[in-house]
């Protein structure tokens, strides 16, 4: 028998006291990993411990993936499609509730803007599940009329267990991408957060207990890659999930096909282009550019870090978009009107000043930024290169900060064939008022998610991954169910002879 552990206050920097508990979440309870690790979680604004965390090793997520097998064959598969959409509904009233709460634990812990959070984060997470929840009794198989000797149907069923891992800079969105598509198709889960943020999950566990799932059906194991690996080489697990970086998701394909053949999605990262014309209306391309880079501390897969403007405009836009940069208000994301938080951890903020070195070294101009901002915590303030070249480490490789290239391009086919030389594949964007040019654009890039005088506007009506090495399959839409379920052929003989 496992360990429960106890509930803890947690102090919001709101000042509002909320209980958390730090335990695994595995059959609808908190419990203590295996061996009793525990790891820190790090609050990136002053780099302190908010607290510790039960570390899952491949031990418990043994157990946990045990428990959800029970659960499915036991309890879930008799579940009616209903009745899952009953609870995810349930679910959502329960977050809507707890609103703000959540929005707070996933500023503390991830350090973005409690406003935003609340703008941006939470609404996301609950259209996520409002979406998925919607297609309760909407999964169906086909009737294939191939002749009149014999019924041929198809039936769309669960896979079973689904693995869940995912990445630091959206922790509740990521979650609900990975477990509404998983419940409303049958199945069950086992989910791991990132290693920096493991506390907003937690708070949702409580959440889908009150919500009255049964025990096994949603797992939640903090931990770090040990733990995701395990996920990743189950051999009882049908299906993973993957959100994070190309590298990861590499080996996520490796694991997978050296161990049960399991089905895999990757939402991978990017190096997106956002190309500007001349004509396009400067100051809305200059709002939407900044936020295509900066939103999020730039920790975002679909950051646009590579800004592409027509020669004509490129001065004036420069200038506007490097005022605006300075403009937006970084810090404490707790305070009202901050725009960018810090970056998650020391390791990160280190990895993104080394960008900053190596574009400076590689013969960038450094417009602005390039620096810490304040005297504690991960914070670098917005930081723009210019004079820059597609052989550039900083134009090739995915920084995960505030750091943006902007540049000058003469033809469209010359910013058509710059956009396209990363490995990358994401997401691009054009902004133009001519609207032949932007659809004739958009059809040319290769990327999942095109954005036309906008960024980084995402619906989870509407399908989202990546060409190239940003991923595999698509997550959100409708056809984000096929990759959830088998689809079973079968063929009734009417009247064949042998
Ligand atoms: P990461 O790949 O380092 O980690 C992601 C998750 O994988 C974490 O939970 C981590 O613990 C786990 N992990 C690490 N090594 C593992 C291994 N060997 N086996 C199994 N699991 C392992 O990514 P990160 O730094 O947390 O997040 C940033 C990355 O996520 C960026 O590359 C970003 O572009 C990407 N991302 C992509 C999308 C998308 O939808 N395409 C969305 C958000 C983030």
């Amino acid at each position: 028998t496992l360990e429960m552990t106890p509930t803890e206050i947690i102090v919001l920097p709101t000042g509002k006291k909320v209980e958390i508990n730090t335990g695994l979440f595995i059959n609808n309870e908190f419990v203590e990993s295996v061996d009793g690790k525990r790891f820190e979680t790090i609050n990136p604004s002053t780099g302190k411990v908010i607290t510790t965390v039960a570390e899952a090793t491949p031990n418990d997520i043994d157990i946990a993936v045990n428990a959800a097998e029970n659960a499915f064959e036991k309890v879930w598969k008799q579940v009616s499609s209903s009745e899952r959409g009953r609870l995810l509904y349930k679910l959502i009233e329960l977050i809507r509730r707890d609103f703000e709460i959540l929005a707070a634990i996933e500023s503390l812990d991830n350090g973005k803007s409690f406003e935003i959070a609340q703008m941006a984060d939470l609404p996301v997470v609950i259209q996520t599940f409002e979406y998925f929840a919607g297609f309760a009794e909407k999964i169906n198989g086909e009737v294939i009329d191939s002749s009149d000797d014999k019924f041929l149907y198809t039936r769309r069923e669960p896979i079973g267990i689904v693995g869940g891992i995912i990445p630091f800079n959206f922790p509740l969105c990521m979650l609900s991408w990975k477990v509404a598509p998983a419940l409303i198709t049958g199945n069950v889960i086992v989910l791991k957060p990132a290693e920096q943020t493991p506390l907003s999950a937690l708070y949702l566990a409580k959440l889908i207990r009150e919500a009255g799932f049964p025990p096994g059906v949603v797992n939640i194991c903090p931990g770090w890659a040990e733990a995701g690996k395990a996920i990743a080489s189950h051999m009882k697990i049908g299906k993973v999930a993957f959100t994070g970086s190309t590298a990861v998701g590499r080996s996520i394909l490796r694991a997978a096909s050296s161990s049960n053949m399991k089905k895999v999605t990757l939402e991978l990262g990017g190096k997106s282009p956002t190309i500007i014309c001349a004509g396009a209306d400067l100051e809305e391309a200059v709002k939407w550019a900044h936020m295509g880079i900066f939103f999020n501390s730039g920790q975002c897969c679909t950051a646009g870090s590579r800004v592409y403007v027509e020669e004509s405009i490129y001065e004036e836009f420069l200038e506007k978009f490097k005022e605006h940069a300075a403009s937006t208000k970084i810090g404490d994301p707790f305070d009202q009107g901050t725009y960018q938080g810090p970056l998650i951890s020391q390791e990160q903020f280190d990895r993104v000043m080394e960008y900053i070195e190596a574009g400076k070294n590689e013969g960038a101009t450094l417009e602005m930024g390039g620096e810490r901002h304040g005297n504690q915590g991960f914070f670098i303030k917005p930081t723009v290169f210019t004079n820059v070249n597609e052989s550039m480490k900083i134009m090739q490789e995915e920084i995960f900060g505030p750091v943006v290239a902007v540049d000058k391009f003469k033809t469209i086919d010359e910013a058509l064939e710059r956009a396209h030389m990363t490995n990358y594949g994401l997401a691009a964007a054009v902004f133009t008022k001519d609207i032949s040019k932007a659809i004739s654009v958009a059809n040319k890039l290769k990327a999942g998610t095109v954005w036309v005088n906008c960024y980084n506007l995402v619906h989870a009506s509407a399908p989202f991954g990546g060409y190239k090495e940003s991923g595999h399959g698509r997550e959100n839409g409708k056809s984000v169910l096929d990759s959830y379920t088998e689809v079973k052929t079968v063929c009734v003989n009417l009247n064949l002879p042998i």
